[in-house]
């Protein structure tokens, strides 16, 4: 047996070189995909936090990655930020603000499905994107294809953000 040149990652399926790198089980993800979140996560807080573009890769990234018993407030607060952002035009920072909101008001959450066959853009894809203005745009178009990807979800979202806030 020799080791396979190239892993799929189980959460969003990039085809990585494979490496020595040891995969962090908080996310159902490769090492090697896990490796360029690190990277990403360098470079999304480095581009401030007045837009907080941030908090979209860590939604987007947490809705790519969801595994067979995730702790339940993982997927569905990363849906939460996706819908606020991609649907109502909401910054990094209002998404966090509504995250804490939503957290003091309920301890459980819902589990929800993900996609059987998504296609979506991956971490790849916005790493490969030049830094700076374009990659955050690559950013935004991955974050929707990741909600967009959803779909089967959507109308559950905004009904749990009304029944938690007490809308
Ligand atoms: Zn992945």
């Amino acid at each position: 047996m020799s080791t396979p040149m190239y892993r799929d990652c189980p959460g969003c399926g990039v085809r990585l070189p494979a490496s020595d790198a040891l995969a962090d089980n908080r996310f159902h993800a490769s090492a090697e995909c896990w490796q360029l979140y690190g990277e990403l996560t360098v470079y999304t807080l480095s581009r401030g936090y007045t837009e907080f573009i941030h908090q979209l890769a860590v939604d987007a990234y947490g809705a790519q990655h969801v595994g067979e018993h995730p702790r339940p407030i993982g997927p569905a607060f990363a849906l939460i930020g996706l819908h606020l952002a991609c649907d109502r035009g909401y910054t990094g920072r209002q998404v966090q603000h509504m995250h804490v909101l939503l957290a003091r008001r309920s301890k459980s959450w819902p589990a929800f499905t993900p996609p059987a066959h998504p296609e979506w853009l991956t971490i790849l894809d916005v790493l490969r994107a030049p830094a700076g203005d374009e990659r955050d745009a690559m950013l935004r178009r991955w974050a929707q294809s990741v909600w967009d990807a959803w779909s089967h979800e959507h109308t559950r979202i905004p009904a749990l953000i009304a029944t938690v806030m007490g809308d």
